[in-house]
């Protein structure tokens, strides 16, 4: 078992090219398995509910860098602006604004990434690319010096017709490249396109994705 999750790690590892980076996605699961994963060398860890990532990360060695990838209520925010190293779901003008209130209080700048929504399913959160047009228009955000938009995140539909996957990454890498291009052309901060997970992430790969979040393929299984 322990060194089963060592092993998925490197294995993935390398079929990932040089430049994409692998967030362990260790959501519920225990402590252990992820400490077998650190051992293995894995530093970044992504989470996606804040009380599960707050009673773990005292736990665990304090160089991981966490990662919040989970849709996050604004009354949660203050809890984990202190530590994690990025947020994935920037997916609302008012998580963004809220992300970025709570890290002045404390004067800290967060990277955020802003979260597309391109899926077909109804249920995922993030900006369609006309709400993020139209918000990057605005350039409000340029007033939000608590937060560094560090690129986009997004999920394709969770199907197996895999033209329509190709099709959505390549759609989330095409406004990344955009926004990069109208916005942040001199910015090496905006630098990342994080999209995959374990039953998509070659595609996303191929697609132009910069960062994966891979769990079950890690970890297995998750039980609910
Ligand atoms: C759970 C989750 C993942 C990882 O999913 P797996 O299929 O287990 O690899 C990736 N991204 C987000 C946003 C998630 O919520």
């Amino acid at each position: 078992m322990s060194q089963q999750t060592a092993d998925n790690i490197k294995k993935i590892k390398a079929t990932l090219p040089c430049g994409v980076e692998l967030v362990a996605v260790s959501k519920f699961h225990p402590e252990e398995v992820i400490k077998e994963a650190y051992r293995a060398g894995q530093r970044i860890f992504g989470e996606s509910r804040v009380q599960e990532l707050l009673a773990k990360k005292d736990l665990l060695p304090a160089d991981i860098e966490w990662h919040f990838i989970g849709h996050l209520q604004t009354n949660k925010v203050k809890n984990i602006v202190p530590f994690i190293t990025l947020i994935h779901s920037g997916d609302s003008e008012r998580i963004l604004d809220e992300i970025n209130r709570c890290a002045e209080k404390i004067g800290r700048k967060v990277r955020v990434l802003l979260q597309l929504h391109v899926a077909e399913e109804e249920t995922k959160t993030g900006f369609t690319p006309e709400e993020l047009y139209e918000y990057m228009s605005h350039e409000k955000w340029r007033t939000l010096n608590h937060i560094t938009i560090s690129g986009v995140m997004g999920m394709a539909s969770f199907v197996e017709n895999e033209e329509q996957i190709r099709k959505e990454f390549t759609e989330i890498r095409a406004m990344f490249d955009n926004l990069k291009k109208q916005y942040f052309p001199n910015d090496d901060g905006f630098a990342i396109c994080s999209m995959g997970m374990s039953h998509d992430y070659r595609i996303a790969v191929e697609c132009g994705s910069t960062m994966v979040r891979i769990g079950t393929t890690i970890f297995g299984e998750r039980e609910y």
